[in-house]
């Protein structure tokens, strides 16, 4: 069994959704669980439906009949027979959401939010299925709410492993039974013991492909992008990224957790527990066979870069002039794990802890947390750029024109928080 991961870009619109189909195509004889995410821009859109309904249904109502018309758009140009089923099956779906301008919401937001967001993948995968059909390329559409189950921490709702094996191994006999040889099913998306519906975080699909992967003991996952690969930097960001052939899994890991955006930082644990390697390809140019991760031995030479913009860099010291020791670090991190908030790195003196995180619309709130043991200060628009594998001219690449406002390396990374970066 391979498992393949479609993401937003790959079914943007009908010439991809036809592109899907001819990858497809090209594993004809193979078993694949096909995790696909919600088309284009899709959980944007619904984010701001989400938010609207909050706050004003006619504008709400406005965003919903454009999220209807990009949708049925497609399915126009896909489909030419205005009775095919498929219609029938986007109305049906697409009613959940106008039930959801009948009445003011009830729920909390995250509650509201993860009910509203996950139809994303929903319509996204009802509509690639059928057009698969109708295609030749025979298929079943699972709804992976039957078997990832989560807790109800809605939009990072974390999965219960024991729980989702359990439904995974009760269910799958009828998933490939038959002739049938292909699923598929959402991205992002589970489900409580309550039958609600979760998300797992933005970007998440990635994660479900691993999380499926794991539960089949898949050969290997494919994440097909519009990237050729793993590549050592953003190519947006910088015009001479190259393409990293193969990276271990804790490479990966490094990358990601310091804001890689290629893969979902949670991808790799479940393939990595189970050895299982990932692949990184090109959905444009899918004969070429971009970068694998895996367990073998041999980092990646090239130094990697990952800049992450609108940095807070945190500066914290005791009121009365007293050490930053244990006492006040298990305090200043207590205060960070109640807002969750991750730290992009931590620089401790005497005297001050320096504390570099993701800006955030709760900064007012903890710093306010922060000033009741501590005096605050804190600078913003920073970026973070992280260097895996430093050389000289990686480092003098690096702060041309930059000014650093704090620096640190260990043996393989090198991170600096710049001011007024003209990259
Ligand atoms: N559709 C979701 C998002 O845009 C999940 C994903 O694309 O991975 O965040
Ligand atoms: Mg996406």
């Amino acid at each position: 069994m391979k498992v393949f991961k479609f993401g937003g870009a790959s079914v943007r619109d009908a010439a991809s959704v036809r592109n899907v189909a001819h990858i497809l195509k090209e594993y004809k004889n193979e078993k694949l669980f096909v995790v696909i995410s919600a088309m284009g821009k899709t959980t944007n859109a619904l984010e701001e439906f989400t938010k609207a309904l909050y706050v004003n249904l006619e504008d709400a109502n406005k965003l919903l009949t454009q999220i209807k018309a990009y949708h049925f758009a497609i399915l126009n140009e896909l489909f030419q027979n205005p009775n095919h089923a498929v219609f029938t099956d986007l109305h049906n779906a697409f009613v959940e959401l106008d039930w959801m301008l009948d009445q003011a919401p009830e729920q909390t937001f995250d509650h509201t939010y993860d009910q509203v967001v996950s139809m994303g993948e929903i319509l996204s995968t009802k509509i690639v299925s059928h057009y698969l059909n109708h295609d030749g390329v025979a298929n079943k559409w699972i709804d992976v709410r039957d078997f990832i189950r989560t807790d109800n921490n809605y939009r990072e709702a974390k999965v219960d492993w024991e729980a989702t094996e359990f439904l995974y191994n009760n269910s799958k006999e009828r998933y490939f039974n038959g002739q049938n040889n292909i699923c598929i099913t959402q991205g992002f998306i589970g489900g409580t013991s309550e039958n609600f519906s979760t998300t797992l975080g933005r970007e998440g699909s990635d994660y479900t492909a691993s999380i499926i992967a794991f539960l089949c003991n898949a050969a290997q996952v494919t994440i097909w992008k519009d990237v050729a690969g793993v590549m050592n930097a953003d190519p947006k960001k910088f015009n001479d990224a190259v393409l990293l052939p193969h990276l271990t899994y804790h490479d990966a890991v490094e990358l990601t957790y310091y804001g890689a955006t290629v893969i979902h930082p949670k991808t790799i644990k479940p393939i990595q527990n189970k050895n299982i390697p990932l692949y990184v390809r090109s959905f444009l140019n899918f004969h070429e066979s971009g970068t694998v991760i895996n367990n073998l031995p041999g980092h990646s030479e090239q130094a990697c870069f990952i800049h992450k913009p609108d940095q807070l860099l945190l500066s914290i010291s005791g009121k009365d002039f007293s050490f930053i020791v244990e006492d006040s670090i298990s305090k200043i991190f207590a205060v960070l794990a109640s807002f969750r908030i991750k730290v992009n790195l931590m620089q401790n003196s005497a005297l001050s802890c320096s504390i570099c995180i993701d800006n955030t619309s709760k900064r007012a709130a903890i710093i306010e947390e922060f000033a009741k043991d501590f005096y605050v200060k804190y600078n913003d628009g920073l970026e973070l750029f992280t260097v895996r594998y430093y050389d000289a001219e990686s480092i003098n690449k690096l702060i041309k024109n930059k000014e650093i406002i704090l620096e640190q390396r260990s043996r393989n990374t090198l991170q600096l928080v710049v001011k007024n970066s003209t990259q």
